[in-house]
């Protein structure tokens, strides 16, 4: 169904007939035979969650210190694609030496992947990683009719609408399936879940929904240059052959900024953090943990970790949380006893040597300094947008962020045929939605809505055309 191998077997006890289908012909019967349909996609997400749940499930076996970028940087890739795993740390676990010894190798090889018996890679690259798990596609060469740079919630929701409406529909993304959503433990104000449900999930069934209708996924694959011909966007996508299609989607949505703090990059995998998932939970056991940030975002962070880390410190630049969070979120917070803010605090220097051991902090309104020890800092400030991949008659707003729209007015890309559709940039049959786009809502529900808003303006478009 996802187009990746299976990283498990499975063992037939009697006589067993096995019906080999092609994934073109699944995709047939649950589009016109809903109540197949209905029993193969709940079986689906089922076994996912049970495998997920299982303490016995292995699955691919990472390798490697909890101090080694690479090793972090290989669970952190693993886990946004959904490949389910299993970490064995070097520097905690027992069995590991006679485990290294089993595949041959040493510490010195470390990251290293390993499937049942069989070593596969060691320390690779996230492009040969996914080359060898199964994880990348290459999209065939043909002209799409949509083609969605950025598979977070805006882009998946764009692949789904664009792909269910009859759409040559391809999505690519640089890293992973679901943005920066994918990275929530918790979101809570998602249309349709009272009881709130965590980013991967909403990935998984967009992922599997955005296949359901036929849409091509291309992962991991970075958008590096766009350019046009003959009206036809062209994109060039990390080496590979280019991608041409009739309209383009901007969904490439923003990222964190670096923290303002001298060496900070060192830190990089080895303390510092853009995301609170279970894979950085595991780093922060039991040990107190630093969250910079006074958005959603943060405050999110600090409650999922408050249930991991002996305390939390929430540190924000000025006196009151409630000014960029959601009140639910505060009142969580507020809850918390092991959750203490810092206000008109921030970080003034990161210690460590192979890894992060010391931060020091200070208030900025009585200059009081602080010295906390700790293996994490979490850093959720100011999102930058992803769009240095576009070429400059892609207008843009003084941060970069990309103008659609009624912001247009003005721009000399347009001229008296017609005004540019809501969420059309400044060149024509090109859109933009999600975080990217100047001016929108950084949430969720919002980005999902843009996503399939756009699919009614490339419907509009393609007519024109
Ligand atoms: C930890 C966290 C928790 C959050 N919790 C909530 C919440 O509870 N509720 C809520 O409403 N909002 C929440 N948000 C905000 C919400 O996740 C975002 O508003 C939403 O994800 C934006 O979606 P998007 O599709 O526009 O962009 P993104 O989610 O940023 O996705 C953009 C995608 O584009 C890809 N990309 C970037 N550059 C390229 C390129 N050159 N080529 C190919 N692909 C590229 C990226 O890899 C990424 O997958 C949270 C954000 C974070 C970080």
């Amino acid at each position: 169904m996802t187009g990746a191998p299976a990283i498990f077997s499975a063992i037939a006890r009697g006589d067993s007939e096995v019906f080999e289908i092609s994934s073109e012909s699944l995709r047939h019967v649950l589009n016109q035979c809903p109540g197949l349909s209905d029993i193969i996609l709940q079986a689906f997400v089922a076994r996912r969650q049970l495998l997920r749940e299982s303490p016995n499930f292995i699955g691919l076996r990472v390798i490697g210190s909890r101090y080694s970028p690479d090793t972090f940087r290989v669970r952190d890739f693993l886990s946004r694609n959904r490949v389910l795993f299993t970490w064995t740390d070097l520097e905690t676990d027992p069995q590991v030496d006679l485990l290294l010894k089993s595949f041959g190798v040493t510490e010195a090889d470390t990251p290293v992947v390993a499937c049942a018996h069989m070593l596969l890679l060691r320390n690779p690259s996230n492009k040969m990683l996914a080359d060898e798990v199964g994880i990348h596609r290459t999209l065939e060469q043909t002209v799409f009719d949509l083609l969605v740079v950025g598979a977070g919630p805006a882009g998946l929701a764009a692949a789904v609408y664009g792909a269910s409406e009859g759409l040559r529909t391809a999505v690519l993304d640089a890293n992973a399936p679901g943005g920066q959503a994918g990275a929530s433990m918790r979101i809570e104000n998602y249309l349709g879940f009272p009881t709130g449900l965590t980013g991967a999930e909403l990935t998984d069934r967009a992922t599997l929904q955005a296949n359901k209708f036929g849409a091509h996924l291309s992962i991991p694959t970075a958008a590096t240059r766009l350019t046009f011909e003959n009206g036809y966007a062209t994109l060039d996508a990390g080496g590979s052959e280019p991608i041409t299609a009739k309209c383009l989607l901007i969904a490439t949505g923003a990222q964190y900024r670096r923290l303002d703090v001298a060496g900070v990059e060192r830190f990089e995998g080895t303390g510092l953090y853009y995301a609170a998932t279970p894979a950085e939970a595991l780093l922060c056991r039991g040990y107190p943990a630093i969250v910079v940030g006074g958005g959603n975002s943060a405050g999110q962070a600090a409650v999922y970790l408050a249930g991991h880390a002996s305390r939390v410190l929430l540190l924000i630049r000025g006196d009151d949380l409630n000014k960029n969070m959601s009140s639910y979120l505060v009142n969580r917070i507020e809850q918390t006893a092991n959750i203490e803010l810092l206000c008109s605090t921030t970080i003034r220097q990161m210690a460590g040597n192979s890894h992060l051991q010391q931060v020091e902090i200070q208030n900025a309104a009585n200059g009081q300094q602080q010295t906390v020890e700790t293996p994490a800092v979490f850093s959720f400030i100011g999102a930058t947008p992803r769009t240095d991949w576009l070429p400059g008659d892609v207008e843009r707003d003084a941060k970069g962020f990309v103008r659609t729209g009624a912001a247009l007015a003005q721009s000399p890309h347009w001229g008296a045929t017609r005004a540019p559709f809501l969420l059309e940039t400044s060149r024509r049959g090109v859109f933009a939605a999600g975080d990217v786009r100047s001016g929108s809502v950084k949430r969720v529900a919002s980005a999902v809505g843009e996503g399939a808003m756009a699919v009614q303006f490339v419907h509009e478009y393609l007519k024109e055309m």
